[in-house]
């Protein structure tokens, strides 16, 4: 009978552990999932060396661009940190808020004197 008692018990705690185990194991598969979820949004960007100044950013992918969903580049340090931040961008520039992370994209549209007064004649 102490026999059975002895196997009944050993039966229940490695029960108890791989219950343990599984819990852990669907944690981290949840964790996973999300990780993976939060990197597949990178997908639809592409890495693209600005015009003039030499710097990378990473652009919303021509095909993913919808009315909802305009052209638009993302910060790429941010997205090192996984984090999806988009630039904004003035005539010059696209700058990232969060890390103050700048690209030159065109040169000043601001016209020089000199065209200015071609213009003019
Ligand atoms: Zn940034």
């Amino acid at each position: 009978m102490n026999e059975v008692l002895d196997a009944l018990g050993k039966a229940q705690s490695a029960l108890l552990e791989l219950q343990q185990q599984h819990f852990e194991l669907m944690n981290e598969n949840r964790k996973l999932k999300d990780k993976l979820k939060k990197e597949e949004r990178f997908d639809d960007y592409v890495l693209r060396e600005t015009p003039v100044g030499g710097r990378y950013i990473l652009e919303l992918r021509s095909e993913c661009i919808t009315p909802d969903r305009p052209a638009h580049a993302i910060c790429p340090l941010c997205r090192e940190d996984g984090r999806l931040i988009v630039m904004s961008k003035n005539d010059t520039h696209h700058s990232c808020s969060k890390c103050r992370f700048s690209a030159l994209h065109s040169r000043s549209q601001n016209k020089s004197l000199e065209e200015l007064g071609n213009e003019l004649g």
